[in-house]
């Protein structure tokens, strides 16, 4: 079903309000303006914090709204000042949606830690459309052999794992845990096997242990059938693990499996509190950090790094049309494993 748009208007996958359902509707399609570039859309990935625009859960977000901040385009128009970038040049842009250059942070070079960051999709409109204007500093260049609905995944679940994982200390050859079998799960397995882990998946059940082996993972732990924390300590403790499963209780649970100078990377969000004792913590030096995404550069070594070593993110199509079911379908918790709209 394609629903006709008239000419110099597109199709959009609106939020009204706080709170209220998708609407499809039709917009003038937008200028760019001064250190801006319009593109036009191929494929945006739904993800799951897509919700804080659905359900305005984040601070300050102005409705009508557009999610989306997994985005795979061209460039096809320039605005005044942009000199680098090209018309018909193929982009992405993730959650870095831009930074003020003027805070602390960037100023110290720590963009992606930059106070007024901007969020495509929550600051300003985002893929859920055909064409969405973008400033260049949040620009990623994509690597030809990857297709559209492939990239976009990569530029806010992919990015995350990567850019988690490659930060985390742990060296070739280190034990290193990924808790979650999912969307992001499914994703960091991949990258933690092409960099040279002992990769141990963790998932709750069976279902998932032939998959996370295809997908690199050394061993499967069930977390349901077997106490996954003396399973890792009898590996040796890891040196980290992954948590990318959104549950603290999970996590929580699984602290004492680290190794000396272990370190738990949390990725998977939520808000509940995670249960730790200082004990657990002074005992082997253990830490807890978090991690969010990565600047568009890091999106380009992470799109460089897949198309290199072939980590692709699994994924279900929709077209734009039906973006409330794929956003359902992303919410279920059973797609398999990443949600990709296509324009
Ligand atoms: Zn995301
Ligand atoms: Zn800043």
């Amino acid at each position: 079903m394609t629903t006709k748009v008239s000419a110099g208007t597109m199709k959009v996958a609106q939020i009204p309000k706080a709170g209220a359902d998708f609407e499809i509707v039709e917009r003038e399609i937008p200028q760019p303006d001064f250190g801006q570039v319009r593109i036009k859309v191929q494929a945006c990935g739904v993800c799951h914090s897509d919700m804080f625009t659905k359900e305005g859960a984040w601070p300050g977000i102005q409705y009508p709204r557009v999610p989306g901040h997994e985005i795979a385009g061209i460039i096809d128009e320039l605005g005044a000042g942009v000199s680098v970038w090209e018309k018909g040049q193929r982009v992405g842009v993730g959650w870095h949606g831009g930074q003020d250059g003027t805070c602390l942070s960037c100023r110290r070079g720590d963009f992606r830690n930059c106070r007024n960051l901007k969020i495509p999709g929550i600051s300003y409109d985002g893929g859920y459309q055909q064409y969405l204007v973008a400033p260049v500093e949040a620009l990623a260049a994509m690597p030809k052999s990857l297709s559209d609905v492939e990239a976009a995944p990569l530029l806010c679940a992919g990015i995350t794992t990567y850019n988690a994982l490659r930060h985390s200390g742990a060296f070739p050859g280190d034990l290193v845990a990924v808790l979650g079998v999912g969307g992001l799960g499914h994703l960091g397995i991949q990258f933690a096997n092409k960099f040279g882990y002992k990769v141990a998946a963790i998932g709750r059940g069976s279902e998932n242990a032939m998959l996370a082996k295809k997908l690199g993972a050394t061993l499967y732990i069930d977390s349901k059938a077997t106490n996954a924390t003396e399973a890792l300590q009898e590996l040796g403790g890891a040196q980290v693990i992954l948590a990318t499963a959104p549950s603290s209780k999970a996590m929580s649970e699984l602290i004492d499996g680290l190794a000396p100078n272990g370190k738990l990377i949390v990725i998977g969000a939520t808000s509940d509190p995670i249960e730790v004792t200082p004990i657990q913590l002074i005992s082997g030096s253990r830490t807890i950090q978090g991690w969010a995404a990565g600047t568009p550069t890091d999106s380009e070594d992470t799109l460089r790094f897949a198309e290199l070593t072939g980590v692709r993110p699994m994924i279900e199509t929709y077209p734009l049309e039906k973006a409330a079911e794929a956003y359902a379908r992303m919410m279920s918790g059973h797609a398999e494993f990443r949600v990709v709209l296509t324009m």
